[in-house]
């Protein structure tokens, strides 16, 4: 990419300089937190009872080049965007809708499903939801006319996460380290273009995160048991993306302290029990000390969003124990309903002549709010029996027109879709019944960057594609619709060699990257 006063960027390195760069960027990940766990197959046996070890997280040298119309878009959308999904999530008839839509394919939708139902039948206990959000986006720029050249370039939509969204903890390090180095050691390149000025901003992504833990935590209010209040971070045992989740931890003990615990998913059975006072308070035992009782305030999963932690029946059980509870959940099942995919998909279905689009009914259309959201919609097809399904099946069958698409379950975490040519071939593999469960979504092509790329201490440098998540957090009333907090919470860049389909960092194909505005 050219940038600036029309040098190359990133600025060229000598293999001296990228020595030391390199030395300066392990010392400051590892020194800083910046790190993951190392994956098992890297571990001895001697060192995997240590337990400890750490290692850089996956880094770019430099801050990507990002366009400062883009940045804003996204940041000045995102409390409309969490006001929109406390919305959805508080229509149950439309996420029913969703729902039916889509779990005659899919077991796992079916499942969350029938543990709303279970609540719903005793009654929620708890009115208040917390939604930890995150937005995530890609720049797009028409291409082909001449007219296009000069065209602004736009935010587009990737998904919105309602569930475990993660990197906030180590956003805000990565946005460090990039202003660190141009303090330190960019002026100290040889390369001209290294004395570019970088417009790196704030990134409180760890700040925000903690801020709307906290909010619902005293929303919550002492305990009428006369135990403690505390905060489960739900998580996955054999963790390795520890660290992120730590930094939100670390962030809210900072400035009063809140007791946090971490509960693997697979052990809530066997830790937490609802209290029998008609409340259904739910009690958390610290198993280093079994005596010790805690009232849960909030429950934060980053774990519960995927098939794979629930892989016994008794899981489904743990999971609709938290769900009766009167603890606050981020999310609740609707939330999580509402991140689905075929949410974003029903959500960016433009009006007819006959019927008004699916978002006004959540977001007045005269309202300024509707427009900046709906101009983050890029075009998303159902894979149902309607008409425009239809039409989406003959794409998404078409070895030529598949080129522009990705298929997309009803999935989060990463490796899940399908890309171009692999469409064809997959839906082939099965029941054409199970088709309605997929969404099939237009390819976003953002311009191309050049980044070098810090992975498990080698270097790769190249074509790279960035994408943007924008934080959010709010605290809502289910009953009232009443919305108690609703704040930006950062941002996360996430960047990712330009011949790899998927970008997950924790995945292993993606890295942390900042903005460096342009
Ligand atoms: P998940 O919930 O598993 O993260 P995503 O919808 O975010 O699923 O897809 C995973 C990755 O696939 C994204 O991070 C992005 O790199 C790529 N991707 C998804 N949708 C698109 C799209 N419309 N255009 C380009 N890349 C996409
Ligand atoms: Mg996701
Ligand atoms: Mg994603």
């Amino acid at each position: 990419m050219e940038a600036h006063s029309g040098h190359s960027y990133p600025p060229a390195l000598s293999s001296l300089e990228s020595a030391r760069l390199v030395q300066v960027v392990k010392d400051w990940t590892l020194g800083k937190g910046l790190a993951v766990r190392p994956p098992p197959t890297a571990v001895t046996a001697e060192t995997e009872l240590l337990g400890t070890l750490g290692m850089s997280a996956p880094v770019t040298l430099f801050p990507s080049p990002f366009p400062k119309v883009c940045f804003d878009q996204a940041r000045s959308v995102q409390k409309a965007y969490n006001e929109l999904y406390a919305k959805i999530s508080q229509n149950e008839t439309f996420i029913s809708q969703i729902v039916a839509d889509v779990a005659g394919g899919d077991d796992f939708i079916a499942n969350l499903w029938a543990v709303h139902l279970r609540v719903k039948k005793e009654g929620y206990a708890q009115p208040l939801s917390l939604g930890l959000f995150r937005s995530d986006y890609m720049v797009h720029q028409d291409r082909g006319s001449a007219q296009d050249a000069h065209a602004r370039p736009q935010i587009k939509q990737v998904e919105f996460n309602t569930i475990a969204s993660s990197f906030g903890g180590l956003s805000t390090k990565i946005s460090e380290l990039h202003k660190f180095l141009a303090l330190t050691e960019y002026p100290l390149l040889r390369d001209p273009s290294s004395h570019f000025t970088y417009d790196l901003p704030a990134n409180e992504s760890t700040r925000g995160l903690a801020a709307g833990i906290r909010s619902a935590f005293e929303a919550y209010g002492p305990s009428d048991l006369g135990f403690s209040t505390c905060v489960v971070f739900l998580v996955q045992r054999g963790e390795r993306n520890v660290f992120d989740q730590r930094h939100l931890e670390y962030e809210l003990q900072r400035q009063s302290a809140v007791p946090v615990f971490r509960l693997p998913f697979a052990e809530i059975l066997t830790r937490t029990s609802i209290a029998d006072s008609g409340r259904r308070q739910l009690l958390y035992r610290l198993p280093s000390n079994p005596e010790r009782i805690f009232e849960v305030a909030v429950v934060y999963f980053r774990s519960g969003y995927g098939p794979a932690d629930y892989a016994q029946p008794s899981d489904w059980d743990a999971r609709y124990q938290i769900e009766r509870s009167a603890a606050i959940k981020c999310p609740t099942v609707l939330t999580q309903l509402a991140g689905a995919k075929k949410v974003q998909q029903v959500l960016a279905t433009p009006k007819s002549s006959s019927s008004p689009s699916e978002l006004s009914k959540f977001i007045p259309e005269d309202a300024p709010q509707y427009q900046d959201v709906w101009q983050t919609f890029t075009n998303i097809y159902p894979m149902d029996g309607s008409e425009a399904g239809l039409a989406a099946r003959k794409l998404a069958t078409d070895p030529e027109q598949c080129q522009k698409y990705v298929l997309k379950p009803q999935r989060e975490g990463g490796g899940n879709n399908f890309y171009r040519s692999a469409i064809p071939p997959y839906l082939k593999s099965i029941p054409e019944s199970h088709w309605n469960s997929y969404i099939l979504m237009e390819l976003i092509t953002p311009p191309p960057v050049t980044n070098v790329i810090l992975r498990n201490g080698n270097l790769e440098k190249g074509g790279v594609i960035c994408e943007l998540g924008r934080y959010g957090a709010c605290l809502w009333n289910q009953d009232t619709g009443d919305i108690l907090y609703n704040e930006d919470a950062g941002y996360l860049l996430r960047t990712k060699g330009d011949q790899s389909e998927e970008g997950g960092v924790a995945a292993g194909f993606g890295c942390m990257d900042s903005c460096n505005l342009v």
